[in-house]
């Protein structure tokens, strides 16, 4: 089956989106390449402090007009978008495969969840009303109206470039805000492609801005004063350190989603077969460049003898190897591959650091994919097979630590309450998976299990659109989370109301 036809043909030249018009940077560029044709596909502007400076004037100036334009004329825009972005789906799913790597599936699934979140933003008129009480005393009412704040960033992840950052757009734009997006600069081809079709849609000017870039304008954003709230997504030393400490020293709302180390257990009486078809997704899909990866797989010996324990453990090993084994890797526009490239090279030689720390630190390789076969004539600079580790234990360096690549711990635990405790023992609290068929073991899990997002017989627990995408510990700082009805406490203000009918 031949590759797709690319839809990114020469190199683009990318620009900032800042009140209405697609402006060139002053900053300097760097280079977009596909990971797995190793070909320059776009430049991306390293966007300047005063061009954040702009973009937060335009958003500023365009807040007045916007917030007093109704709800249902706003959302009217996010009508137009989603049907921009159905007869072009195809063509933005192919985008983020060639900026990111992903499978054309994984793609597609990636635009859908994103269009996900623009239709439940339509439903604004609604979902933004507020209540009220009559006769809270003698003659006095008094009522709750939400209000929009003013001016929002939003900075996105690389590895999903299409969907996060639709995670909050809609409901800002819904909600009367104004905002400014900052995509990753690895991969910003598609919040480019959607600034453009926000454009088609008829979005007024100064409403929805885009800068290209990296911390220079994130920094400032967060330095702005005219910047009420940032929404961020990426890795957790950025989301503590840098997003969440200066949000509260400037004053700013924050929603800040970090990074994972997920757990997935597997108990005696799971459906095997059901369970590594599950699984194999949720490891190495994405080229397990997800938050909500499945990294550390735990058979639980719960009320099984040593012996009996042994043999369910070698069982979950071989099939989960042997499933592992057959992933077919090549460039995600052929639509046979099942794996992708991790985004770039560098990425890789990080990945393989870890790999070789798993080798140092005594566990057991079962599968070794530093050397993939690659479907098609592709440079192996970003390829990875899946790689699978035996006898890893909780101390070990990748049993503790988020790798973001195709690599898989198997650890042993003998009860369930032991595989709690080492679920406890990590410092993040992003999803937490478990294989079972008893509804007891399922209760006690989702009752006790401290992460965000619990799947029970689900091994990749995506909130949809409607639900919040949770997080606790080292995986999440802030308060409310992004999507659905959180997203639009978090962009709206409550404004309370107590009124004497004379
Ligand atoms: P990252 O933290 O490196 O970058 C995220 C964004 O922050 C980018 O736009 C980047 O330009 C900017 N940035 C990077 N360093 C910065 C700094 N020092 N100061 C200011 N801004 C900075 O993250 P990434 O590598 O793009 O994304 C992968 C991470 O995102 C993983 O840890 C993954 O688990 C996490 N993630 C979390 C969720 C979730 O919902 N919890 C979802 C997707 C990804």
């Amino acid at each position: 089956m031949a590759v797709l036809a690319e839809p990114i043909k020469g190199v683009l030249e990318l620009r900032n989106f800042i009140n209405g018009e697609w402006v060139e940077s002053k900053g300097a560029v760097e280079d977009v390449i596909n990971p797995a044709t190793q070909k320059v596909i776009a430049r991306v502007p390293i966007s300047t402090k005063d061009e954040i400076g702009d973009a937060v004037a335009a958003a500023q100036a365009a807040f007045p007009d916007w917030r007093r334009t109704p709800p249902l004329a706003r959302v009217r825009c996010l009508f137009r978008m989603k049907e921009l972005m159905e007869q072009n789906f195809e063509e933005l799913s192919r985008i983020q495969t060639m900026e990111h790597g992903k499978t054309i599936d994984e793609s597609r699934g990636e635009t859908r969840r994103g269009i996900e979140n623009v239709e439940v933003a339509t439903g604004i008129p609604t979902l933004m009303m507020g209540y009220n009480l009559e006769d809270i005393a003698a003659g006095i009412d008094e009522y709750l109206i939400r209000q929009p704040l003013g001016v929002f960033g939003i900075i996105g992840p690389y590895n999903f470039p299409f969907m996060v950052p639709l995670w909050f757009i809609p409901y800002a734009i819904a909600t009367g805000n104004t905002i400014v997006v900052k995509p990753s600069s690895e991969d910003p081809i598609s919040q480019f492609k959607i600034a453009e079709l926000a454009e088609e849609a008829g979005v007024p000017a100064g409403v929805y801005n885009v800068v290209n870039g990296g911390r220079t304008v994130v920094n400032g954003m967060l330095d702005h004063p005219d910047i009420k709230g940032v929404c961020f997504v990426g890795s957790t030393p950025v989301a503590r350190d840098v997003i969440y400490k200066r949000s509260g020293e400037t004053g700013k709302r924050c929603i800040a989603q970090a990074g994972a180390k997920n757990y997935t257990l597997v108990m005696p009486d799971a459906d095997i077969p059901g369970t590594m078809a599950a699984c194999l997704t949720s490891f190495f899909g994405n080229a397990g460049q997800r938050c909500l990866a499945g990294a550390n797989l735990v058979p639980v010996g719960e009320g099984l003898s040593d012996s009996e324990y042994n043999a369910f453990y070698n069982k979950i090993v071989r099939a989960f190897v042997e499933a592992a084994s057959n992933i077919r890797v090549g460039y995600g526009l052929d639509e046979r591959t099942q794996m992708g490239p991790v985004r770039d090279a560098k990425k890789k030689q990080g990945i393989l650091g870890y790999i070789e720390k798993g080798i140092q630190e005594g566990a057991t390789m079962r599968l070794d994919g530093r050397q993939p076969k690659i479907m098609g004539d592709w440079p192996g600079d970003a390829f990875l097979g899946a790689t699978v580790f035996e006898d890893v234990t909780p101390d070990m360096t990748i049993a503790k630590e988020e790798i973001f690549g195709p690599v898989a711990s198997i650890l042993r635990c003998k009860t369930f309450d032991q595989a709690v405790d080492m679920i406890h023992a990590s410092p993040f609290g992003n999803t937490a998976v478990i294989f079972t068929q008893s509804g007891k073991w399922a209760r006690e899990f989702q009752y006790r299990v401290v992460a965000g997002n619990i799947g029970i017989n689900v091994a990749i627990a995506a909130p949809m659109a409607f639900f919040p995408f949770s997080g606790m510990k080292d995986s999440f700082f802030g308060t409310l989370h992004g999507q659905g009805l959180e997203t639009i406490r978090f962009f709206t203000e409550s404004k309370v109301v107590v009124q004497r009918w004379f």
